[in-house]
């Protein structure tokens, strides 16, 4: 499982952060928000359902990237 945010879409707003049950431990938010505990996350997607731009990027398995968006360059 993993985690990625779209800078080009993230607007720095925080909302991932504050929904999230481990906020303090998995977030960062500067400019953009960048997640610095994945070993914390718990799968709820409760920050992929808060985000208001659609940012985040929730990965259960290795190559659901492909499958979901296409291949990376
Ligand atoms: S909720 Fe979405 S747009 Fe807001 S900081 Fe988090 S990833 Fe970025
Ligand atoms: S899936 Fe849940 S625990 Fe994991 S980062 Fe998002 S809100 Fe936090």
């Amino acid at each position: 499982m993993t985690i990625d945010v779209d800078e080009e879409k993230c607007i720095g707003c925080g909302k991932c952060k504050e929904i999230c049950p481990k906020g303090g431990y998995i977030w960062k938010v500067d400019d953009v928000a960048h997640v610095i505990g994945l070993e914390f996350c718990h799968a709820c997607t409760l920050c992929v359902m808060k985000c208001p731009t659609d940012a985040i990027i929730f990965l259960r398995r290795p190559g659901d990237y492909e499958k979901y968006y296409g291949q990376k360059d």
